[in-house]
């Protein structure tokens, strides 16, 4: 019986999938969705319902549009299938009112963040409606199962340091070190993590984002003054964090011992 509801995870984690595709497309460019059906945005052929379909479509279509055949991006299917296995993943092995909730609570946050993190590596942008959508989430989390002060000062100390790190920045060197995107994602995540979990993240964010940066600079497939986006970075460690919690304690351990 549990196999059945693994696979409809599956299943509902590729249409959704399917949707954080659109997302990831339209948000950037400030455009409607659900008005209009899928378009080819080679030769605006617009996509029948079959076409549509999930994975199956992609590879029934080898990757190319059904009209004029020039090819679909891969990013479509990957997202896809990446949404699929994370529903699945993340669905639990018995059905209760408790595992529901909490299901539907960390695959959200794991969609959110996966639309970002796309976002963010194609536009460097970290869209405002996907912060507020996520600290609303974690608001009403925080609210049932965390005591005032972690929430609170996570938010707070998750928005101010960055926030005047990058004004003294600013003042001092007249450039904009953190974009806005990335201080109001960091003080959304701290309401989640709370104080010492968002300056874990920053900690970590920062050294993962030096370790990968150094060499692409070393051999200047980077230049120098290019803007990167930080915000991968910062996703990437709270995605240890809130879903690999024991394996983030490891690495706390590694870093501090
Ligand atoms: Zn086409």
């Amino acid at each position: 019986m549990i196999l059945l509801y693994k696979v409809y995870a599956f299943i509902f984690g590729a249409m959704v999938g399917s949707f954080l595709n659109v997302l990831i497309l339209r948000l950037p460019k400030g455009e409607k969705f659900f008005v209009d059906r899928s378009r080819c945005p080679k030769c605006g052929f617009q996509l029948k319902w079959y076409h549509n379909i999930p994975i199956i479509s992609y590879i029934l279509l080898r990757g190319k549009c059904a009209r004029c055949k020039s090819r679909i991006s891969l990013q479509y299917p990957v997202i896809e299938l990446l949404t699929a296995v994370i529903s699945l993943l993340l669905f639990g092995n018995e059905i209760s009112l408790h595992t529901i909730t909490s299901y539907l609570f960390f695959f959200t946050i794991a969609c959110c963040l996966l639309v970002h993190f796309v976002i963010d590596i194609r536009h460097q942008i970290l869209p405002d409606s996907i912060n507020i959508y996520l600290g609303v989430i974690f608001f009403i989390h925080a609210i049932f199962f965390f005591p005032i002060q972690h929430w609170l000062l996570g938010g707070i100390i998750g928005f101010a340091i960055p926030y005047l790190i990058t004004f003294v920045f600013y003042k001092l060197r007249g450039v904009v070190g953190l974009g806005g995107g990335d201080i109001k994602l960091f003080g959304v995540l701290g309401i989640y993590l709370g104080p010492l979990g968002i300056i874990h993240n920053m900690l970590f964010a920062c050294v993962f984002g030096s370790v990968l940066m150094l060499p692409l600079l070393i051999f200047k497939i980077i230049k120098r003054d290019q803007a990167i986006a930080f915000g991968p970075f910062i996703i990437l460690v709270a995605v240890i964090q809130i879903f690999l919690p024991n394996i983030f304690k490891m690495m706390l351990g590694v870093v501090l011992f």
